[in-house]
Protein backbone atom coordinates (compact mmCIF):
# COMPACT_ATOMS: atom_id res chain seq x y z
CA UNK A 1 0.00 0.00 0.00
CA UNK A 2 2.98 2.52 0.52
CA UNK A 3 4.21 2.08 -2.49
CA UNK A 4 0.97 2.62 -4.67
CA UNK A 5 0.88 5.73 -2.68
CA UNK A 6 4.14 6.22 -3.35
CA UNK A 7 3.65 5.92 -6.97
CA UNK A 8 0.69 7.88 -7.62
CA UNK A 9 2.16 10.39 -5.40
CA UNK A 10 5.61 10.27 -7.41
CA UNK A 11 3.32 10.75 -10.60
CA UNK A 12 1.83 13.52 -9.33
CA UNK A 13 5.08 15.07 -7.91
CA UNK A 14 6.71 14.57 -11.05
CA UNK A 15 3.75 16.76 -13.07
CA UNK A 16 4.64 19.27 -11.17
CA UNK A 17 8.32 18.89 -11.80
CA UNK A 18 7.93 19.38 -15.13
CA UNK A 19 6.05 22.99 -14.79
CA UNK A 20 8.81 23.72 -12.61
CA UNK A 21 10.87 22.55 -15.07
CA UNK A 22 9.52 24.66 -17.81
CA UNK A 23 8.24 28.01 -15.88
CA UNK A 24 11.09 28.66 -13.43
CA UNK A 25 13.96 29.43 -15.74
CA UNK A 26 10.77 31.54 -17.87
CA UNK A 27 10.05 33.31 -14.31
CA UNK A 28 7.09 32.02 -14.61
CA UNK A 29 4.35 31.24 -11.65
CA UNK A 30 4.70 27.88 -10.71
CA UNK A 31 2.05 27.71 -8.71
CA UNK A 32 -0.88 29.87 -10.30
CA UNK A 33 -1.97 29.76 -14.10
CA UNK A 34 -3.09 26.27 -15.99
CA UNK A 35 -0.78 24.57 -18.24
CA UNK A 36 -0.92 25.90 -21.84
CA UNK A 37 -0.11 23.90 -24.80
CA UNK A 38 3.57 25.56 -25.55
CA UNK A 39 2.46 25.43 -29.49
CA UNK A 40 -0.79 27.59 -29.64
CA UNK A 41 -1.51 28.52 -25.85
CA UNK A 42 -4.61 26.71 -25.30
CA UNK A 43 -5.21 25.93 -21.99
CA UNK A 44 -4.90 21.90 -21.39
CA UNK A 45 -8.26 20.39 -19.88
CA UNK A 46 -7.42 19.14 -16.21
CA UNK A 47 -8.33 15.12 -17.77
CA UNK A 48 -5.95 15.80 -20.02
CA UNK A 49 -3.47 16.54 -17.67
CA UNK A 50 -3.04 13.80 -15.43
CA UNK A 51 -0.34 12.00 -15.69
CA UNK A 52 1.31 10.10 -18.22
CA UNK A 53 -2.21 8.87 -19.35
CA UNK A 54 -3.49 12.37 -21.16
CA UNK A 55 -0.10 12.07 -22.60
CA UNK A 56 -1.26 8.42 -23.67
CA UNK A 57 -4.63 9.18 -24.61
CA UNK A 58 -3.63 12.51 -26.88
CA UNK A 59 -1.17 9.96 -28.38
CA UNK A 60 1.75 12.82 -27.42
CA UNK A 61 -0.61 15.85 -29.40
CA UNK A 62 -2.18 18.66 -28.56
CA UNK A 63 -6.25 18.37 -28.74
CA UNK A 64 -6.28 21.83 -30.21
CA UNK A 65 -3.83 22.56 -32.45
CA UNK A 66 -2.55 18.92 -32.87
CA UNK A 67 0.92 19.98 -32.53
CA UNK A 68 3.57 17.23 -31.05
CA UNK A 69 3.84 17.19 -27.17
CA UNK A 70 7.25 15.85 -25.95
CA UNK A 71 7.50 12.17 -24.43
CA UNK A 72 9.67 14.13 -21.78
CA UNK A 73 6.85 15.02 -20.18
CA UNK A 74 5.13 10.79 -19.50
CA UNK A 75 9.26 9.86 -18.89
CA UNK A 76 9.80 12.46 -16.21
CA UNK A 77 6.30 11.39 -14.85
CA UNK A 78 7.20 8.04 -14.72
CA UNK A 79 11.20 8.32 -13.68
CA UNK A 80 9.71 10.54 -10.70
CA UNK A 81 6.92 8.00 -9.65
CA UNK A 82 9.88 4.98 -9.87
CA UNK A 83 12.09 6.96 -7.94
CA UNK A 84 9.71 7.99 -5.49
CA UNK A 85 8.88 4.34 -4.56
CA UNK A 86 12.20 3.76 -4.73
CA UNK A 87 13.66 5.93 -1.95
CA UNK A 88 10.86 4.50 -0.20
CA UNK A 89 11.31 1.05 -0.41
CA UNK A 90 14.79 1.72 0.56
CA UNK A 91 14.45 3.96 3.55
CA UNK A 92 15.33 2.82 7.23
CA UNK A 93 14.01 5.27 8.70
CA UNK A 94 12.01 8.64 8.21
CA UNK A 95 14.84 10.69 8.17
CA UNK A 96 16.41 8.82 4.89
CA UNK A 97 13.03 8.73 3.19
CA UNK A 98 12.42 12.56 3.55
CA UNK A 99 15.66 13.63 2.59
CA UNK A 100 15.95 10.89 -0.55
CA UNK A 101 11.93 12.45 -1.72
CA UNK A 102 13.29 15.91 -1.45
CA UNK A 103 16.72 15.43 -3.62
CA UNK A 104 14.60 13.44 -6.04
CA UNK A 105 12.30 16.65 -6.24
CA UNK A 106 15.91 19.42 -6.65
CA UNK A 107 17.35 16.85 -9.05
CA UNK A 108 14.83 16.28 -11.38
CA UNK A 109 14.12 19.56 -12.70
CA UNK A 110 17.75 20.91 -11.69
CA UNK A 111 19.14 18.18 -14.80
CA UNK A 112 15.90 19.31 -16.76
CA UNK A 113 16.41 22.99 -16.78
CA UNK A 114 20.48 22.45 -17.12
CA UNK A 115 20.18 20.59 -20.26
CA UNK A 116 17.48 22.97 -21.39
CA UNK A 117 19.32 26.19 -20.34
CA UNK A 118 22.40 25.45 -19.23
CA UNK A 119 21.90 27.23 -15.79
CA UNK A 120 21.22 25.57 -12.19
CA UNK A 121 19.21 28.33 -10.90
CA UNK A 122 19.97 30.02 -6.87
CA UNK A 123 16.18 29.09 -6.82
CA UNK A 124 16.45 25.78 -6.46
CA UNK A 125 19.94 25.53 -4.95
CA UNK A 126 19.44 27.42 -2.31
CA UNK A 127 16.09 26.40 -0.96
CA UNK A 128 17.19 22.80 -1.31
CA UNK A 129 20.16 23.30 0.77
CA UNK A 130 17.89 25.13 3.27
CA UNK A 131 15.50 21.73 3.64
CA UNK A 132 18.38 19.69 3.81
CA UNK A 133 19.80 21.31 7.15
CA UNK A 134 15.88 21.51 8.61
CA UNK A 135 15.81 17.99 8.25
CA UNK A 136 18.50 16.83 9.52
CA UNK A 137 17.49 18.94 12.60
CA UNK A 138 14.98 17.84 13.07
CA UNK A 139 15.80 14.00 12.67
CA UNK A 140 19.53 13.57 13.27
CA UNK A 141 20.73 16.41 14.99
CA UNK A 142 23.63 14.51 15.66
CA UNK A 143 24.50 13.99 11.96
CA UNK A 144 24.23 17.49 11.20
CA UNK A 145 27.69 18.23 11.01
CA UNK A 146 28.75 15.38 8.68
CA UNK A 147 26.16 17.01 6.30
CA UNK A 148 27.94 20.28 6.68
CA UNK A 149 31.24 18.74 6.17
CA UNK A 150 30.24 16.52 3.26
CA UNK A 151 28.55 20.21 1.59
CA UNK A 152 31.63 22.30 2.28
CA UNK A 153 34.31 19.66 0.83
CA UNK A 154 31.88 18.83 -2.16
CA UNK A 155 31.57 22.87 -2.96
CA UNK A 156 35.36 23.03 -2.60
CA UNK A 157 36.37 19.79 -4.74
CA UNK A 158 34.06 20.99 -7.75
CA UNK A 159 35.62 24.70 -7.04
CA UNK A 160 39.42 23.59 -7.78
CA UNK A 161 37.46 21.14 -10.79
CA UNK A 162 35.65 24.35 -12.26
CA UNK A 163 38.42 26.15 -12.26
CA UNK A 164 41.05 23.90 -13.60
CA UNK A 165 38.58 22.80 -16.52
CA UNK A 166 35.66 25.37 -16.44
CA UNK A 167 34.16 23.73 -20.10
CA UNK A 168 30.63 22.84 -19.27
CA UNK A 169 30.99 24.05 -15.52
CA UNK A 170 29.85 27.00 -13.65
CA UNK A 171 29.38 28.20 -9.80
CA UNK A 172 25.97 26.14 -10.27
CA UNK A 173 27.87 23.04 -10.29
CA UNK A 174 29.61 23.62 -6.98
CA UNK A 175 26.40 25.06 -5.26
CA UNK A 176 24.64 21.81 -6.75
CA UNK A 177 27.58 19.77 -5.13
CA UNK A 178 27.33 21.17 -1.91
CA UNK A 179 23.86 20.88 -2.02
CA UNK A 180 24.72 17.03 -2.97
CA UNK A 181 26.79 17.15 0.15
CA UNK A 182 24.16 18.15 2.52
CA UNK A 183 21.80 15.62 1.61
CA UNK A 184 24.31 12.71 1.13
CA UNK A 185 26.74 13.29 4.10
CA UNK A 186 29.86 11.11 3.29
CA UNK A 187 28.23 9.55 0.32
CA UNK A 188 28.60 12.75 -1.66
CA UNK A 189 32.38 11.26 -2.71
CA UNK A 190 30.10 8.58 -4.66
CA UNK A 191 27.74 10.92 -6.16
CA UNK A 192 30.68 12.89 -7.37
CA UNK A 193 32.89 9.71 -8.94
CA UNK A 194 29.72 8.52 -10.55
CA UNK A 195 28.64 11.99 -12.29
CA UNK A 196 32.39 12.63 -13.55
CA UNK A 197 32.31 9.33 -14.88
CA UNK A 198 29.42 9.40 -16.43
CA UNK A 199 30.27 12.87 -18.14
CA UNK A 200 33.67 11.56 -19.18
CA UNK A 201 32.01 8.39 -20.61
CA UNK A 202 29.16 10.00 -22.40
CA UNK A 203 31.97 13.19 -23.96
CA UNK A 204 33.92 10.52 -25.45
CA UNK A 205 31.11 8.94 -27.11
CA UNK A 206 30.61 12.19 -28.67
CA UNK A 207 33.86 12.31 -29.48
CA UNK A 208 33.69 8.91 -31.34
CA UNK A 209 31.10 9.83 -33.02
CA UNK A 210 30.86 13.69 -34.74
CA UNK A 211 35.25 13.49 -34.20
CA UNK A 212 37.26 15.05 -31.67
CA UNK A 213 37.60 18.91 -33.50
CA UNK A 214 33.75 19.15 -33.13
CA UNK A 215 33.77 17.27 -30.10
CA UNK A 216 35.64 19.50 -27.91
CA UNK A 217 33.45 22.34 -29.25
CA UNK A 218 30.52 20.62 -27.80
CA UNK A 219 30.09 21.74 -23.92
CA UNK A 220 27.45 19.11 -22.20
CA UNK A 221 26.21 20.84 -19.01
CA UNK A 222 27.90 18.54 -16.10
CA UNK A 223 24.44 19.25 -14.08
CA UNK A 224 22.54 16.24 -15.52
CA UNK A 225 25.47 13.93 -15.24
CA UNK A 226 26.10 15.55 -11.73
CA UNK A 227 22.31 14.99 -10.79
CA UNK A 228 23.16 11.00 -11.83
CA UNK A 229 25.81 10.72 -9.79
CA UNK A 230 23.64 11.84 -6.89
CA UNK A 231 20.79 9.09 -7.81
CA UNK A 232 23.58 6.47 -7.68
CA UNK A 233 24.67 7.56 -4.37
CA UNK A 234 21.03 8.16 -3.12
CA UNK A 235 20.66 4.41 -3.94
CA UNK A 236 24.28 2.79 -3.60
CA UNK A 237 26.36 5.14 -2.09
CA UNK A 238 26.05 3.14 1.40
CA UNK A 239 27.02 -0.25 0.01
CA UNK A 240 29.58 1.79 -2.53
CA UNK A 241 31.61 3.15 0.50
CA UNK A 242 30.94 0.22 2.87
CA UNK A 243 32.87 -2.17 -0.22
CA UNK A 244 35.38 0.43 -0.58
CA UNK A 245 36.56 0.30 3.41
CA UNK A 246 36.61 -2.99 3.17
CA UNK A 247 38.58 -4.04 0.51
CA UNK A 248 41.00 -1.44 0.73
CA UNK A 249 41.85 -1.86 4.21
ZN1 LIG B 1 -1.79 23.35 -29.07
Amino acid sequence: MPFALAALGGLVIGSFLNVVAYRLPRGESLVSGRSRCPSCGTHIKPYDNVPVVGWLLLRGHCRHCGARISPRYPIVELVSAVLAVAVVLRGHSGREIALGLTLVVVLVPVALIDLDHRIIPNRITLPAAVAAVAIGLVTAPGRVPEQLIAGAAAAAFLLVFVLAYPRGMGMGDVKLAGVLGLFLGRSVGVAILAGVLSATLVGAVVIARVGVERGRKTALPFGPFLALGGLVALFAGAAIVHWYVHTSL
